[in-house]
C-alpha cells in the first residue's frame, strides 16, 4: 500500500457504486482517497450465491484498477484486509484516523439499511462529511416523494407516461409515437417447437474469479449455488456496453414478444430473449439512460427489424419498472420491510435452496437460479413467487432467498418486487390484485407441464398438480379480502359456483400438500 500523507479526503465508494462517469472523477484531486473495500458484513446480511459475491468483488477490483489508471489514489482492500474490522463504520473509522482526512464523503447508498449505517457513522464523528448522489437514476431522489406517497397505491403505467414525457423518450408532441403507451398485447406469446431452434445463445464473459473464490474460502464466506472460476456476468463498463450491444442486435427484436414465455428445453438459452443487463445496471456499471439511448438508436437503424412493440417493452422495464420501484422502496421504507398483509407465517420449503422438488416449473427456475443466479422476471414472478404466494411463505423468509440468490439482488429493487409484487404483502401499493395462478397459467406459457411427474389437468387426485389446489385453497383463505377487489371478481365467482363438496375436496387436497411442503 501506497504512503498516502498528502490525503486530506476520503471517498467511499461502494459495490454497487461503480459509476465511471460520475463527477467525482472528472478532476484528479491528489489530496483525494477512494477507498473501495470488499466487506464481510455485505457477504453475510444474507446467504448470497457465489456468482454474486464474485460479480460485485470482481467489478470492484476492476473499478479500482480503471480509476487507477487514470491517476486517481485508490485503495482497494480485500477480505482478507478488512477481516479485522468489525464492520464499515469500524473501517473507516480506522482510514479517517491512519490518514488523518479532513474530510469524508460518500454516494448516498441505494439501501436503507446502508444508508442508515452511513448517517448513523457520519453523526459520530467530527471530520468534516458530506453525502452526495450517485448521479444513476433518471428520477432525482429529491423528487420521489413528488411521484409517490407512502402506503398509498401509484400505478405503474401513469408514472411511466410522466417519466415518458419528461425525458422524452419515444415521445413526439408529448405524446406516444406510434399512438400507443403500451403494446402489451401484442407481446406475451408463447414458443412453438420452430421458435426454440432460433433462441439465440447469452453472451457469456469468462472472467477469471480463482482468487476471489480462494479468498471466500479462506475467509470462511457462507454461500449458495454454483461456483464458477469462470465469471459469466460482464464486470466492466466495457463488457457492460458489450452485454448491451448484443442485447440489441439478437435479442431486441423478439424482447417483447417472447417476455414472459418459459421453456425448459432451452440449457443453452436460458436467459432466451432477456437482457440479462440487471447486474451491469445496478451495480451502475452502465447507466440507465444509456440503456434506452442505445435501444432506441438500435430500434431506428434496425430497419425493421426491431419494431416499436419490442423497444417500447424494453423501455418500459427500464424508465417504467426499475424507477418506479426505487420511488415505491425509498418512499415506504422502513416501513416496506415488515409488511405482511395476507399474514403468511409458513416456513420456506427446505428444497428452494436445492431445487430438489417433483414440481418440474419449481426445480427449473431453481435449479437455473442455482446453476446461473438469473432467472428472468416470469419465472420469478409467476414460478417461486406466485407458488410462495399460494402457500402463504413468510416474507422476511422469501425475501432473504431473493436478495440471496440473484446476481442483481439489492434490497430497494428485491423488495418491492417481492413483497409487493410478488407476494401481496403490501396489500396494493404495487400491484392491484395478487399475482396468483394455478397450472393453467404454467402450461400456457411454458412447456414445464409437459414434463412433469404431476398432472396440470388434475386438482385432488394423487397426482394433480399442486398448484391447483393451493390455488383454490388462496382464494378461499382470502375470501374475505379478495371479494372486495374488483379486479378478484372472476375467480371468487368462479370459486363460489363450485359446490360445497367440491370445495371441501380440493381444500382437504390443499391442506395435505400444505402439512408436507418440504417433500412435494
Ligand atoms: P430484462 O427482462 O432484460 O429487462 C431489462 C431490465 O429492466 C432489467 O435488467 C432491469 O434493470 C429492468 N427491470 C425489468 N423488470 C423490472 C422490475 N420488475 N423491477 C425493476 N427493474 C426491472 N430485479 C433486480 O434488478 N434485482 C432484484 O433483486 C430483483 N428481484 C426480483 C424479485 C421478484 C420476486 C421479481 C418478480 C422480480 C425481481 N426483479 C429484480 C425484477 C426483474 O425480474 C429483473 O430485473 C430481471 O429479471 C433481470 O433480468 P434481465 O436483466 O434479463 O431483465
Ligand atoms: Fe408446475 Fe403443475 Fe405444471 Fe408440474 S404440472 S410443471 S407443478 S404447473
Amino acid at each position: 500500500m501506497k504512503n498516502h500523507k498528502h490525503i486530506k479526503s476520503l471517498r467511499l465508494v461502494l459495490g454497487d457504486q461503480l459509476n465511471i462517469d460520475h463527477s467525482w472523477y472528472q478532476h484528479k484531486d491528489p489530496e483525494v482517497l477512494y477507498l473501495i473495500a470488499e466487506l464481510k458484513q455485505e457477504t453475510s446480511y444474507v446467504t448470497h450465491h457465489i456468482q454474486k459475491v464474485c460479480a460485485f468483488f470482481a467489478a470492484m477490483e476492476q473499478f479500482a484498477n480503471t480509476l487507477a489508471a487514470q491517476g486517481h489514489h485508490v485503495r482497494h482492500l480485500t477480505l482478507d484486509d478488512t477481516a479485522k474490522f468489525k464492520d464499515l463504520p469500524d473501517l473507516l473509522l480506522h482510514t479517517i484516523d491512519e490518514l488523518g482526512c479532513e474530510h469524508f464523503e460518500y454516494q448516498r447508498p441505494d439501501e436503507y439499511r446502508l444508508r442508515e449505517q452511513m448517517i448513523e457513522f457520519c453523526s459520530g464523528i467530527t471530520t468534516q462529511n458530506k453525502e452526495v448522489d450517485s448521479e444513476h437514476f433518471l428520477l432525482p431522489f429529491e423528487e420521489i416523494g413528488d411521484y409517490f406517497t407512502p402506503q398509498k397505491h401509484m400505478r405503474m403505467e401513469t408514472f411511466y407516461h410522466k417519466m415518458r414525457r419528461r425525458f422524452k423518450v419515444l415521445v413526439e408532441d408529448n405524446e406516444p409515437v406510434g399512438g400507443r403507451w403500451n403494446f402489451d398485447s401484442e407481446n406475451r406469446q408463447t414458443f412453438k417447437q420452430a421458435d426454440l431452434k432460433v433462441i439465440p445463445s447469452p453472451l457469456c464473459f469468462t472472467n477469471d474469479v480463482r482468487d476471489i473464490l480462494t479468498r471466500l474460502s479462506r475467509n470462511e464466506i457462507k454461500t449458495i449455488g454454483k461456483a464458477a472460476s469462470s465469471l459469466l456476468w460482464p464486470i466492466s463498463q466495457e463488457q457492460g456496453r458489450e452485454l448491451l450491444a448484443y442485447f440489441c442486435q439478437y435479442q431486441l427484436p423478439s424482447f417483447g414478444r417472447f417476455q414472459d414465455a418459459m421453456t425448459c428445453n432451452s440449457e443453452h438459452q436460458w436467459s432466451l430473449y432477456h437482457s440479462r443487463l440487471s447486474f451491469a445496471i445496478n451495480a451502475k456499471l452502465i447507466a440507465p439512460h444509456e440503456v434506452i439511448d442505445t435501444a432506441i438508436k438500435a430500434f431506428h437503424e434496425s430497419d425493421g427489424e426491431i419494431n416499436l412493440a419490442q423497444v417500447e417493452g424494453f423501455i418500459r422495464q427500464i424508465l417504467g419498472w426499475r424507477e418506479y420501484v426505487r420511488g415505491m422502496y425509498w418512499v415506504n421504507m422502513p416501513n416496506y420491510a415488515i409488511q405482511n398483509e395476507l399474514n403468511a407465517n409458513r416456513p420456506l420449503p427446505k428444497w428452494f435452496w436445492t431445487g430438489d422438488t417433483k414440481m418440474k416449473c419449481m426445480r427449473a427456475a431453481i435449479t437455473q437460479s442455482l446453476d446461473y443466479a438469473y432467472a428472468h422476471h416470469i419465472q420469478r414472478l409467476m414460478i417461486t413467487g406466485n407458488f410462495a404466494l399460494l402457500a402463504g411463505i413468510k416474507p422476511d423468509e422469501v425475501d432473504q432467498w431473493y436478495l440471496g440468490i440473484y446476481v442483481d439482488a439489492i434490497e430497494w429493487v428485491e423488495l418491492p418486487n417481492t413483497r409487493g409484487m410478488a407476494l401481496f404483502a403490501d396489500g396494493g401499493w404495487i400491484a392491484t390484485k395478487p399475482y396468483s395462478a394455478s397450472g393453467n397459467y404454467v402450461n400456457k406459457m411454458s412447456d414445464y407441464c409437459k414434463n412433469c411427474e404431476y398432472s396440470v389437468k388434475h386438482k385432488t387426485e394423487d397426482n394433480a398438480c399442486p398448484l391447483n389446489s393451493l390455488y383454490w385453497n388462496f382464494i378461499d383463505r382470502h375470501y374475505d379480502k379478495l371479494k372486495q377487489n374488483p379486479r378478484m371478481a372472476f375467480p371468487i365467482k368462479n370459486w363460489e359456483k363450485q359446490n360445497e363438496a367440491e370445495k371441501q375436496n380440493v381444500l382437504s387436497k390443499a391442506q395435505a400438500i400444505l402439512s408436507h411442503l418440504d417433500t412435494v
